[in-house]
């Protein structure tokens, strides 16, 4: 990928795209071909080939997806196996039909099998049950994986997939009903600090490990991979550390300097009990993480302070 490259950034509005789109902008990418949902639907197949015959992208960056956390998965399952079924479809063949040199496919930690040993390898793939509260979603995504190794091995296209673990950063989504658990607490905190609130009720039983991932970090290494890996294994993207919901849950209520009480609501589900991703192939190739947990979660809560919808709702 040179400088002067064009580089499509599919979902550049969402939280990976557009910090894809940030990452590829301060290392001096300048030819950044960009499109909204409301120009380009990915999920209609005469949309995208037009987009690629009119726009001729020459590196893809594949992080257009309908995401959302554990509630809106498993009330939406079809919206999600959809969405994200048409969109890989779509992307990966018209990138193929008209000449991109490279692919970069994002997946998700979700993929592994729900009871897979811990930490996750990238051969554990296809080897179990998924976790059933986001399957729909998680079939969607191998089913993305195994696009861009069909491709490889019949046509020989430079198409490659990362999986990241859990990410968060600016530009999350902080709406509670569709939210992952990080921008959540934040919200929930901030909120119970705000108002004065005895108790804030966390899902769950507070158990559950998660590995958390900073975006910007997340864009680093994918641009990395862009740029020194051209293999048709999956590539785990993770910081090696993994901590329980209730602890998540004291950190952010710390950072944000709430003290009353934390509840957990056992009535909500818990997900799957451990997710943490083996990082040690991308680590020999020689890229780590830099943003700590605790130095992300304060850029993000001041990004949700100065950004968020719903804080300026409250402060007008
Ligand atoms: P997952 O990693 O795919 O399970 O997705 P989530 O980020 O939505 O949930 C992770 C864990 O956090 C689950 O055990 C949830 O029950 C728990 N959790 C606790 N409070 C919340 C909350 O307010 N929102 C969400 N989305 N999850 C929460």
């Amino acid at each position: 990928m040179k400088k002067a490259s064009r580089i499509f950034v599919a979902g550049h509005r969402g939280l990976v795209g557009s910090a894809l789109a940030r990452e590829l902008q301060r290392r001096g990418f300048s030819n950044l071909i960009l499109t909204t949902r409301e120009e380009t639907d990915l999920t209609s197949r005469d949309a995208v080939d037009h987009f690629f015959q009119s726009k001729r992208p020459e590196y893809v960056f594949l992080a257009a997806a309908k995401v959302g956390g554990i509630l809106a998965n498993s009330r939406y399952p079809a919206d999600f196996i959809r969405d994200n079924l048409a969109i890989e479809l779509n992307v990966i063949d018209s990138a193929w039909q008209n000449g991109v040199k490279k692919l970069e496919f994002l997946g998700s930690s979700c993929i592994y099998p729900r009871l897979a040993p811990q930490p996750l390898k990238e051969e554990s793939l296809l080897t179990g049950s998924l976790e059933p509260t986001n399957e729909w979603y998680a079939i969607a995504k191998i089913a993305g994986i195994k696009l861009c190794q069909a491709y490889r091995i019949q046509h020989g296209f430079n198409a490659i997939s990362l999986m990241p673990t859990n990410l968060y950063g600016p530009g999350d989504n902080f709406d509670l009903q569709s939210s992952h658990v990080l921008p959540a607490l934040i919200r929930k905190f901030h909120e119970a600090q705000a108002e004065g609130l005895r108790s804030v009720a966390v899902w769950g039983t507070g158990t559950p490990l998660r590995e958390f991932l900073h975006v910007d970090d997340l864009a680093s290494a994918a641009v990395f991979l862009m740029q020194n890996y051209d293999e048709p294994e999956i590539v785990n993207i993770g910081v090696g550390e993994d901590l329980t919901i209730a602890d998540l849950a004291l950190t952010i209520a710390r950072i944000i300097g709430y003290s009353g009480k934390i509840e957990f609501d056992a009535s909500k589900p818990d997900g799957t009990p451990r997710k943490l991703m083996d990082a040690s192939r991308l680590h020999a190739m020689g890229w780590h993480h830099s943003i700590s947990l605790e130095q992300g979660i304060r850029t993000t809560y001041e990004w949700f302070l100065a950004n968020c919808e719903c804080v300026r709702a409250v402060a007008n």
